[in-house]
């Protein structure tokens, strides 16, 4: 049977314990929300005649306001990573813009024949492809 002097114990010990887990208190927050960045443009070689924001299907990208600026990209996180801004800029081979897939979409695969792994972005890529040799 509980006393009044083991319940004073009681919630002294509890008092004890608070103080002690507030002096070691952790601050525990989430992480920052980040956009993700599917785009790579190269402010070098990207002339900004904004053909990728004519071609992107759902809008991504915005032309700057300076019109020699890069396109903005504006909606990051809804890009299909299509390809569509990406294939017809006539500066690609310059390096002006390139798709920047997230690591889950970084394929590889291998050529049965040969036993040669393949990767997207890789240098040098298998034929067919149209990109000068790296
Ligand atoms: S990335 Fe290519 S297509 Fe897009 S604005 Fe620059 S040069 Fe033009
Ligand atoms: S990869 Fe496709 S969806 Fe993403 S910006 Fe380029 S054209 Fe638009």
């Amino acid at each position: 049977m509980s006393t009044e002097t083991d319940r004073d114990e009681s919630e002294q010990g509890l008092d004890l314990e608070l103080a002690r887990l507030r002096e070691h208190a952790v601050e525990i927050t989430p992480n920052a929300a980040a956009p993700s960045r599917p785009l790579i443009i190269d402010p070098e070689t990207c002339t900004g005649c904004n053909i990728c924001v004519e071609l992107c299907p759902i809008d991504i990208l915005a032309p700057n306001p300076d019109p020699k600026g890069i396109p903005l990209v504006v909606f990051p996180d809804e890009c299909w990573y299509c390809g569509c801004c990406e294939m017809p800029c006539p500066y690609y081979d310059e390096g002006a813009i390139r798709i920047n897939f997230p690591l889950m979409q970084r394929v590889r695969w291998k050529r049965k024949e040969t036993g040669e792994d393949f990767r997207l972005g890789m240098k040098n890529p298998p034929p067919p492809n149209r990109r000068k040799p790296a």
